[in-house]
């Protein structure tokens, strides 16, 4: 059994798969050809914004934005400590600070109370009222990156809310989100500026390293076309600010192209996998399922559960040779990265609850009736 089942996709579409790379090799045009255009053009209009610029990674997708707002030395970025490490690290890349702020225990992403009393904490210089890091007095708010952590959207409505009334910019990491819906829009177009990562595992990945930012704004589109290209003006050799080498392969966009034919009907067999898992473990009372807000549609990167007896589960599983893994075992407030933060053990407890207690389950559209009737059997009984 695998824990994220690429084969299976790749077997359905192994034919357009293949003719796609024989057109690259065939015009070989490697760096920025015809299919990245087409892939940034089919993506924009799918999650219904203005632009897409495609680029390396996730995390250069995170990064690329925030030098387009010149983040810095000094400048405070708002985001959860219950998150990949990419979110927090692209804003110590430039020397900003990471503020962490607290999940939602029940959808795991960033709590916009908690955002509101952060940013009024910084601004007033309380530490008393949220939990800051080290050299806070000389930090100024600029913006927030909110995490769709497992495939759900967070609360932008608040989130953007939050933001606007202290003039702050919203970032979403829509890395694990892509396909998913919030109130009727999708993911991807919830804030001022999206990431995505098309890294294998995630909703839609392609065979390497790739992501993409998407923007309604023309200007942030155009830097960050600059971006990508060592920060050229009207050629490569014309440089007009600093960048970096972020393009996205022409590659990993063919493949892209045809796996994203699928993807609305793979978002769909999501659903149902999902609700199977639910129905399947909601009813024992010994595992707290997934939850999705109403209105959101999740794009169900991971079903990720939380149980008292973690170590007993996942020693249950591995006995039966079923996959599991654990996101994330440590928030970011308490890894030794974060050290210089000064932050400390019940800083955020919400995450370190989670932390605690959570573990994801094998997630992908091919998951079969049997396997999931086999996988929760295997859990129930763990924790009987
Ligand atoms: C995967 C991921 C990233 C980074 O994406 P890469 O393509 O691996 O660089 C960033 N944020 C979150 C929440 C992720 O899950």
């Amino acid at each position: 059994m695998q824990f994220i089942d690429l084969q299976s996709q790749q077997e359905r579409i192994r034919g357009a798969i293949m003719e796609n790379i024989a057109r690259v090799l065939a015009h070989g045009q490697y760096i920025l050809g015809p299919e990245v255009r087409e892939l940034e053009t089919r993506l924009a209009e799918f999650v219904g914004t203005k632009h897409a610029v495609s680029c390396a990674s996730g995390t250069d997708a995170l990064l690329m934005p925030l030098m387009a707002y010149g983040v810095g030395p000094g400048d405070a970025v708002f985001t959860t400590p219950f998150t990949f490490v990419a979110t927090a690290e692209v804003i110590s890349l430039l020397g900003a600070t990471p503020v962490f702020v607290d999940i939602d225990p029940v959808t795991f992403n960033m709590d916009p109370e908690r955002l509101k009393d952060a940013v009024t904490a910084l601004k007033e210089c309380n530490p008393k009222t949220h939990p800051l890091p080290k050299g806070f007095e000389k930090l100024t708010p600029r913006g927030v990156i909110a995490v769709d952590l497992f495939g759900q959207c967070a609360d932008y409505g608040r989130i953007n809310a939050v933001a606007r009334a202290h003039g702050l910019f919203v970032i979403e990491d829509a890395a694990q989100s892509f396909g998913a819906e919030y109130k009727g829009a999708r993911a991807c177009s919830l804030a001022d500026v999206a990431a995505t990562s098309f890294f294998p595992a995630k909703p839609l990945g392609c065979y390497g390293d790739g992501g993409m930012v998407f923007t309604d704004s023309d200007d942030m589109a155009s830097v960050l076309d600059s971006i990508r290209v060592h920060g050229k003006g009207s050629d490569k050799y014309d440089n007009v600010r600093i960048g970096i080498n972020g393009r996205c392969d022409t590659l990993q966009a063919a493949i892209l192209l045809a796996k994203f034919a699928i993807f609305p009907e793979e978002i769909t067999l999501r659903q149902d996998v999902a609700s199977r898992y639910s129905e399947l473990l909601g009813a024992s009372g010994k595992v707290v399922c997934p939850s999705v807000s109403p209105g959101n549609l999740s794009a169900w990167a991971q079903y990720s559960v939380l149980c008292e007896d973690r170590d007993r589960v996942l020693n249950a599983l591995k006995a039966e040779k079923i996959p599991s893994a654990v996101y994330y075992p440590k928030p970011l407030h308490v890894q030794t990265a974060y050290a210089y933060l000064a932050y400390r053990q019940g800083d955020f407890p919400a995450s370190e609850h989670a932390a605690a207690r959570i573990f994801s389950l094998p997630m992908h559209p091919y998951l079969c009736a049997q396997d999931q009737e086999r996988i929760a059997a295997t859990v129930l009984r763990s924790v009987a």
